[in-house]
């Protein structure tokens, strides 16, 4: 039961357009990202890291901010480069540098993707590819994961235009083995799959060793979550050398210097640093499962989530009056009320103390509306 999307037929209406507006200005229907409050809250509600980045990324930067500032950055982010291919025993030229995955993905999208052959993607993941497939006037076909949330890999084979999944998947968590990965990439030789692995190093395995393999294969990867460094924009691709070429060709054509200088020295230093890399998604780990003990208690039931977050439903109380009622009490976590994600709430981990005051609260909500 797949839909396919083509978004040149205007599917998806938009409010108050304006006379001076291209069409695409007017077909767009940009992505709404988590409130970013200010002030004193708990912040629970963006997957961000609730541990600063390692004390050398802090070094480094310190460092590199002085009289290099007015020079232009290295347009190839080379020493990231080498750092990322470092970690999964690849070359440079299998590794490119953006300006945080959402900008790899939207390279991505216009370096693979196609106007006349639709793009296959499930109908609950990252509510950012239905925006790049639109503004790239990409049509779609919408894939319903199971009742369970679960992704069949099989709905990823024999793909018209190629294939994009996040692994874990997002906002569910659930993570797909690298065997099933590697299975969609093989039942779609001709066309590329991507794999946005944004959440993958808190239990999940990355599929990035495979892309020898597999050479229609681009594993997508960020320094937002597990280094740490949402603020500072840095994301990643491993890929095929004939795929890093593409989405260079697509950025050359956008900006030569998308990866500023304080970027490319802070994530260097951050992918050199596997071991506090390490210790802190160990830590968040821990925290989930902890965390998912208590919400079980008081009756929550939630995905097997591989990720910095638990997607969480109650039996009795809405999902929405949660959300407004830990609003209130300056906890601020994601709500996203289209229809088969309405009932759950997606809830970052963050320190042990903060997941004590969000456990704290939610019995207090849930013994209020149960009364
Ligand atoms: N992919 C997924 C699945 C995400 O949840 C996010 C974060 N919103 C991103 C990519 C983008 O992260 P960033 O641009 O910070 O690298």
């Amino acid at each position: 039961m797949t839909s396919t999307l083509n978004w040149c037929a205007g599917t998806r209406k938009v409010r108050g357009v304006s006379k001076y507006w291209s069409e695409a200005a007017r077909q767009a229907a940009p992505y709404i990202p988590g409130d970013q409050p200010q002030g004193k809250v708990i912040k629970l509600n963006t997957n961000e890291n609730p541990y600063p980045p390692s004390p050398k990324v802090l070094a480094a930067l310190r460092d590199e901010v002085g009289a290099q500032l007015r020079r232009y950055p290295d347009p190839t982010a080379a020493q990231v480069r080498t750092a990322a291919a470092e970690l999964y025993s690849l070359s440079p030229e299998e590794v490119f540098v953006g300006n945080g995955s959402d900008e790899v993905l939207a390279f991505a999208f216009q370096a693979f993707f196609h106007r006349d052959l639709p793009v296959r993607f499930p109908d609950i993941t990252y509510s950012f590819y239905p925006v790049y497939a639109q503004l790239y006037q990409i049509p779609a076909e919408i894939v319903p994961v199971a009742a369970d949330f679960s992704i069949d890999p099989e709905d990823y084979f024999h793909s018209p235009g190629g294939v994009i999944l996040a692994n874990p998947n997002a906002p569910t968590g659930l993570f797909m083995p690298v065997e099933a990965v590697a299975a969609v990439a093989a039942h779609n030789p001709s066309r590329v799959v991507v794999v946005d692995e944004a959440y993958v190093d808190f239990g999940g395995c990355s599929a990035a060793p495979l892309v020898r393999e597999y050479p229609n294969l681009l594993v997508v990867q960020t320094l937002s979550k597990s280094r740490a460094l949402a603020g500072l924009r840095v994301g990643l691709a491993f890929g095929s050398p004939e795929l890093i070429a593409g989405l260079d060709r697509i950025k050359g054509s956008f900006n030569s210097y998308t990866v500023d200088r304080l970027a490319i020295t802070a994530a260097e230093a951050a992918l050199r640093d596997e071991e506090y890399t390490r210790t802190v998604c160990a830590q968040i780990v821990q925290t989930r499962m902890e965390f998912m003990h208590r919400l079980n208690e008081l009756g929550f039931r939630g995905t097997d989530s591989k990720a910095n977050f638990v997607f969480v439903t109650h039996p009795v109380v809405a999902a929405a009056d949660i959300y407004a009622e830990l609003k209130e009490r300056g906890i601020y976590v994601r709500y996203f009320p289209a229809p088969r994600t309405a009932d759950y709430l997606r809830i970052t981990i963050g320190t042990p103390a903060e997941m004590d005051t969000v456990a704290a609260a939610l019995a207090e909500i849930i013994k209020l509306y149960s009364a």
